[in-house]
């Protein structure tokens, strides 16, 4: 049954913009002097419990720069999937279809770390994993009339397989004529091209995050990835090239490119993103700024989720532009510690990133 509640009402009349078909985890975080070895109980200095999993974190990145959101995902019907379903709620995102289950309980990770940051994770995804095709097709509507719909690999790959397909088909080439949304193109290319009218246009509707990466990835997921978006390990995995430098990524885009993709993002930690395009088959690198990093841990995902408010709310941007920008609010969101907790707010970002 999918949740209700005030946030719930308030969304089931209103289209979302961005709808995220992906998992719901509860960190278990233990700060410890040292990892502890096989069959040794050690004491840990401090525990806290986090709210993450990269189809919610994402969610929660674009919710908080103003985007519509809705979350597709299924939490197990215990204390900690109320807790995180207040949590979307919290975050003005629609749970409208936020499923709970008996049969499994909510995701978690159980996470310790060292003093030197060092860590052992522990995922059991539990409720994640039940997220099935009969739940997507409730949610059809939603899924289809969002402008973005972003998944990744944390539910199983036949639910992801299938959000994309009811996705992909709701955008992709067939809009003929439509005169938005098209973030391949510069704006003055844009422009020039109006004029000529009834023209193909292609809409940027699916955002695939292959992530946790599997080397053995279904072909489908990169012909219905209208834009696809890993990091560098990711890109190892997939592509099998070692990629540790702009340049390495750009070789690693172009492969991922020939396998179907319309875009290829490749983050690159500390020095920002590389991209390429069916229609600018040339890797272009994006610098990001330098900034002091305390904590890491989602930038990934606070990267994916600005991604996708920039191309359902400014489709007119350039694709370059939309990725400084996205640089820009992960840099924001690696200045404090956290995974959602380090995620801006509109409100506290500069003026001209909207
Ligand atoms: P993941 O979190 O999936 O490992 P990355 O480490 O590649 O992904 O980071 C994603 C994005 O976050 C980068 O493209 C960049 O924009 C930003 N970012 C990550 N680390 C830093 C950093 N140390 N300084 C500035 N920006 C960062």
């Amino acid at each position: 049954m999918a949740a209700s509640g005030e946030a719930g009402r308030q969304w089931q009349e209103e289209v979302a913009a961005v709808v995220v078909v992906g998992s719901c985890m509860t960190d278990l975080v233990s700060l410890t002097p040292r990892l502890p070895k096989t069959g040794e109980t050690i004491h840990g200095h401090k525990f806290f419990i986090g709210f993450g999993g990269k189809g919610a974190n994402q969610c929660v990145q674009a919710a908080r720069l103003g985007a519509r959101t809705s979350m597709v995902c299924k939490v197990g019907k215990d204390s900690f999937g109320n807790d995180y379903i207040e949590n979307l709620k919290q975050n003005d995102i629609s749970t409208e279809f936020a499923y709970q289950t008996e049969d499994a309980a909510t995701g978690t990770a159980s996470i310790i770390v060292n003093k030197e940051g060092q860590n052992i994770i522990v995922i059991v995804a539990g409720a994640n994993l039940l997220l099935n095709t009969k739940d997507l097709r409730e949610a059809t509507d939603v899924i289809r009339r969002a402008k973005v719909m972003i998944c990744q690999l944390e539910v199983t790959p036949a639910t992801s397989l299938e959000a994309l397909t009811m996705a992909h088909s709701s955008g992709g080439p067939e809009c003929i004529g439509v005169t938005k949304h098209v973030s391949q193109r510069t704006w003055a290319e844009e422009k020039k091209t109006k004029e000529s009218s009834w023209v193909l246009w292609w809409i940027m509707k699916t955002l695939f995050n292959p992530a946790p990466a599997t080397a053995d990835l279904d072909s489908r997921f990169y012909t219905l990835s209208d834009v696809f978006c890993c990091n560098e390990s990711e890109a190892e995995i997939l592509t099998g090239l070692a990629v540790s430098s702009p340049a390495d990524a750009g070789t690693a885009a172009l492969v991922l490119l020939e396998r179907g993709c319309q875009v290829v993002i490749i983050t690159l930690g500390a020095e920002g993103c590389v991209m390429l395009s069916k229609t600018e088959p040339v890797p272009k690198f994006i610098p990001t700024e330098k900034v002091k990093a305390v904590d890491t841990t989602g930038a990934g995902d606070s990267f994916v989720g600005a991604l996708a408010f920039y191309l359902a709310y400014y489709p007119n941007l350039s694709l370059e532009e939309m990725l400084k920008r996205s640089n820009f609010i992960a840099a924001v969101s690696v200045q404090t510690a956290g995974t959602q907790s380090s995620y801006p707010h509109k409100k506290d970002l500069p003026l001209d990133l909207f």
